[in-house]
């Protein structure tokens, strides 16, 4: 499963669409927050009980999207945090959640 289309709506949410014409939506707080990238997930494990992900500005807000190989996209965030790979089933996982 490949996108076919990517864009960012209204600063608000990522849409997808996939090349079986399925479409996702993906809110980019939710994005920022499941990021995978080894310094996110750290963080989540070692603050899980008593950390709130609070995130605003320009953390949620997307620079730019790259393709990465034929199976992920990562995503540079404002804020110039960019190690998240967001694989494409994990991206379905997200609209789905
Ligand atoms: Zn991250």
């Amino acid at each position: 499963m490949q996108p076919v289309q990517i864009k960012i709506v209204e600063d608000r949410d990522i849409y997808i669409k996939w090349s079986d014409n399925y479409e996702s939506l993906i809110n980019l707080i939710k994005m920022r927050k499941l990021c995978p990238c080894a310094t996110c997930a750290s963080e989540r494990e070692v603050q899980s009980k008593t950390y709130i992900p609070l995130f605003a500005g320009d953390q949620i807000k997307v620079k730019s999207i790259n393709q990465v190989g034929s199976y992920a996209i990562s995503i540079c965030w404002k804020d110039g945090h960019n190690t998240g790979i967001f694989e494409y089933p994990f991206l379905k996982y997200l609209a789905e959640k």
